[in-house]
């Protein structure tokens, strides 16, 4: 019998990778997006399969599906900052009464249950790297606690389903992911980067470029999803997926600017409020239960997806 996977937020960045991942190794998949970000066209790999069925619903309302489900991923939610915080009422809802619905659908179908948190949970980390045990710097009033804190509340909600219903749900931390894909008009810092410079714009740096952050390349963080989710054993885990490597925005934007062979120049803009000076993962935890890391680096990532945004100029 084929085993059934619910991915909500499907028709976005990750969640389409991940549906066609999923797909090739031979499940049905049900992908549920309100299309708020994700764009059908991110699954026109998938259009026709018998394998795949796609449901355009908002998971703030409950959701009736037929039929029994084996696993749920819940990617669902706006995760740029730009967006969520256009968008930030809709962001707390989501996480909040749309991860409630999800964690009950997971009790009622007998689910195993995984759902995508944030290495913003550490907020701006007095902790460096990150391991899963730091509890954060976390602005709870500020312009990104839209997301923050509503990624931290899904988290204590899911570890309530677990400790109350034993829910087989697990919890992973997604560092910044970039790849094809990645909308340009995101407003993230990868896209902005390669869509200034195919176009030959200035390249926006905000503060001065020496904040940091660590990138892992889409196709790794599908395989870490995928292994948190299969691996049995691991309710109730909190585990980081993302790629250890570590660069400031400044060599993030002269990456690029190099590699594109783009004449574009630099201008500096002002730091948004509550940016956080440095991430990056500890996957140590990745590591010994997963068996997993990432093996894309940045250099490769990113030719991949000037690649493809050179593509979609
Ligand atoms: N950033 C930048 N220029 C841009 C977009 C982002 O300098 O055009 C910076 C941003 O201030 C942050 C980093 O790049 O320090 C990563 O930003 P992003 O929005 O990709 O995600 P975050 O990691 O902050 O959630």
């Amino acid at each position: 019998m084929k085993k059934t996977a619910l991915v909500a937020g499907g028709a976005g960045f990750i969640g389409s990778h991940l549906c066609e991942a999923l797909i090739g190794r031979g499940m049905r998949v049900i992908c549920v997006d309100n299309l708020g970000t994700g764009k059908m066209e991110n699954l026109k790999a998938l259009k026709g399969n018998k394998n795949f069925t796609f449901i355009k619903a908002d998971i703030r309302k409950k959701i009736n599906i037929k039929g029994g489900i084996d696993y749920i991923f819940h990617l669902a939610s706006y995760a740029s900052p730009p967006y969520y915080q256009a968008k930030s009422i809709e962001t707390l809802m989501t996480n909040s009464l749309g991860t409630f619905n999800l964690l009950e659908l997971a009790v009622e179908k007998k689910a195993r249950y995984l759902i995508t948190s944030t290495s913003e949970t550490y907020g701006d980390p007095k902790e460096h790297p990150q391991k899963e045990t730091y509890w954060g710097n976390v602005n709870p009033v500020g312009i990104r606690s839209c997301y923050d804190e509503a990624k931290r509340f899904a988290e204590a909600l899911t570890m309530e389903f677990f400790r109350k219903h034993k829910l087989d749900a697990r919890i992973i931390r997604i560092f910044n992911t970039y790849g094809p894909r990645l909308q340009k008009d995101d407003g993230r810092v990868i896209s902005n980067f390669i869509w200034q410079a195919i176009h030959n714009d200035p390249i926006t740096i905000y503060g001065d470029g020496s904040q940091t952050r660590s990138f892992c390349y889409v196709s790794d963080q599908v395989g870490g999803l995928m292994a948190a989710m299969m691996k049995p054993g691991l309710a109730g885990e909190v585990i980081n997926i993302g790629n250890p490597g570590e660069f400031t925005v400044k060599q993030a934007a002269d990456m690029i600017k190099q590699m594109t062979g783009s004449s574009s120049g630099i201008i500096y803009k002002p730091l948004p409020k509550d940016d956080p000076a440095r991430r990056k993962p500890d996957i140590s935890k990745a590591k010994k239960l997963l068996g997993w890391i990432p093996s894309v680096k940045l250099k490769e990532g990113l030719e991949k997806t000037i690649e493809w945004f050179e593509k979609s100029k």
